[in-house]
């Protein structure tokens, strides 16, 4: 399906740092940052799009820097000016961006309002930059509206090279292509050519109600990465340290783990202590099944807690967001293993 209704929409733009954000020094030759408050002397054809276009700069950090702190403020400020704005462009940078994203899906509830993150590999004053077609087309589609006047799109997502994607479906996948991000377990929400096609039976319908933030994030978890040869030892101590209160198992496969006895008794009595441990596949694509093998049984055995199709990076997320803010640890735990902002399959 094909938009469009964008006159007098209004953006807030806000820059949190990242290369998008660089430009060549033309007295150096040195990248210096960029200030998006003059968003229209660098780009007057912005004007053209008919959208109002408000920014908010933060101190530019490099996106290996974001904290939870820096999600709460974005969420924070989605709230505060959700009513002045049609739409929200986060300038981010890339590495990542997928963590980011992610959190803001879960940390705002009743989105029904575009949020879309972008960012670019090229410093934006470079001349073959990638950042210029990222940023104007980010702004485009978070002003968009169907027929109706509401919003093409009503929840977090990213765009990069011509594909709008759900963010928490979303990871880096290359360092070095334009092309960077992939979402493998789900279809693009929209494409861009010469014309901006929405994917509609896959967009969020927006189930209405007032928007609800949800900033408190637990940090307190872990990533874990089995590999052969890994040993008793290291695992429990990864597990049972303080103050770990939740962990994510990168299993093989379709959510495989050794069955040796001491892997599932360690896991078992993770659980048992009330560390939820959520699994997730180390593949790109595909889901965790853990009733297809033994090595899979054992964990569902253990408590361990399927992630399907989840990326890593929303499982991070999520975990921190259901830490914090679901004290039930049976309903915290169902939560875990459904798609609570569609960033699993059924
Ligand atoms: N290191 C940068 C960052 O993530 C890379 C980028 O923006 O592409 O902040």
């Amino acid at each position: 399906m094909i938009s469009e209704t964008k006159e007098n929409s209004s953006i807030l733009l806000i820059y949190t740092g990242g290369t998008i954000g660089m430009k060549n020094d033309p007295a150096t030759g040195v990248l210096v940052p960029f200030d998006f408050n003059d968003i229209y002397d660098e780009f007057p054809y912005l004007r053209k799009l008919g959208v109002d276009i408000e920014v908010i700069t933060f101190s530019p950090i490099d996106s290996s820097n974001v904290t939870p702190s820096l999600w709460a403020t974005l969420a924070e400020i989605i709230k505060e000016k959700y009513d002045a704005f049609d739409g929200f462009v986060i300038l981010h940078g890339t590495d990542t961006m997928s963590y980011t994203s992610s959190a803001l899906s879960f940390m705002l509830g009743n989105l029904s309002k575009p949020v879309i993150f972008t960012g670019s590999q090229i410093p934006i004053g470079i001349m073959r930059t990638d950042g210029r077609e990222n940023l104007i087309t980010a702004i485009e589609i978070a002003s968009a509206k169907d027929g109706n006047g509401n919003p093409m799109i009503a929840e977090v997502a990213l765009y990069f090279q011509n594909r709008l994607l759900r963010a928490n479906r979303t990871s880096k996948y290359s360092a070095e292509e334009l092309d960077a991000f992939r979402s493998e377990n789900y279809p693009a929400l929209a494409e861009v050519g010469v014309n901006i096609w929405y994917n509609k039976p896959y967009l969020n319908v927006p189930c209405g109600g007032e928007l609800q933030i949800y900033p408190r994030l637990e940090p307190d978890i872990m990533v874990v990465k089995i590999f052969p040869g890994m040993t008793e030892n290291l695992l429990r101590s990864m597990l049972s340290i303080e103050p770990v209160r939740g962990i994510v198992l990168e299993t093989f496969g379709s959510g495989n783990a050794p069955t040796f006895d001491w892997f599932t008794r360690a896991v078992a009595e993770t659980v048992k202590r009330g560390v939820p441990v959520v699994n997730v596949t180390q593949c790109h694509n595909g889901s965790v099944s853990m009733e297809l093998y033994e090595t899979g049984i054992k964990l569902q055995q253990a408590g361990v807690i399927s992630g399907k199709d989840m990326t890593t990076e929303a499982a991070v997320a999520k975990m921190m967001h259901l830490l914090a803010n679901v004290s039930d640890p049976e309903h915290r735990d169902r939560l875990m293993g459904t798609s609570i902002r569609g960033e699993m399959s059924m």
